[in-house]
């Protein structure tokens, strides 16, 4: 099986990137195209068991309206690994930093 620690580096490296560099304005395509990856994550993530605590978290939290706009995707994006952060006891990190960390890169 994969490494649930490299391959979840991996994963969040792939979507919080794809979130930052998400259309401000998204064309209906883009938009669709967002939420079936987002979507597709509870049915294709290799990790069992986050798939399924992915799944009852996207319940509760549903993508829909995020993927309208780049920095409502990457703010639902910061939450739902946070959600994970603290399951896991690891650190929460600052929503409001998260082009600087994907994006833009520290000023100075
Ligand atoms: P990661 O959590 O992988 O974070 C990588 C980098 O992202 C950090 O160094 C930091 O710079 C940045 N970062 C941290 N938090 C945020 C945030 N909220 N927003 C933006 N950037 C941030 N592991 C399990 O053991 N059990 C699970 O149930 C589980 N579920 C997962 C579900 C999903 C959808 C994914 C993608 C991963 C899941 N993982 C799970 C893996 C876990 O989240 C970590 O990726 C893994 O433990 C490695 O952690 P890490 O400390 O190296 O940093």
């Amino acid at each position: 099986p994969p490494d649930v620690e490299d391959l979840g580096r991996a994963t969040w490296t792939f979507l919080h990137t794809t979130a930052a560099y998400y259309p401000e304005k998204p064309t209906p395509t883009q938009r669709s195209s967002m939420l079936g990856l987002l979507k597709a994550l509870p049915n294709l993530y290799p990790c069992g068991w986050c798939a399924s605590h992915l799944k009852e978290n996207m319940a509760i939290h549903p993508p829909d309206k995020v993927v309208d706009d780049r920095l409502s995707l990457s703010k639902w994006l910061c939450e739902r690994h946070n959600d994970v952060n603290e399951r896991l006891g690891k650190p929460i990190f600052d929503c409001s930093k998260t082009d600087e960390r994907w994006k833009d890169g520290p000023k100075d």
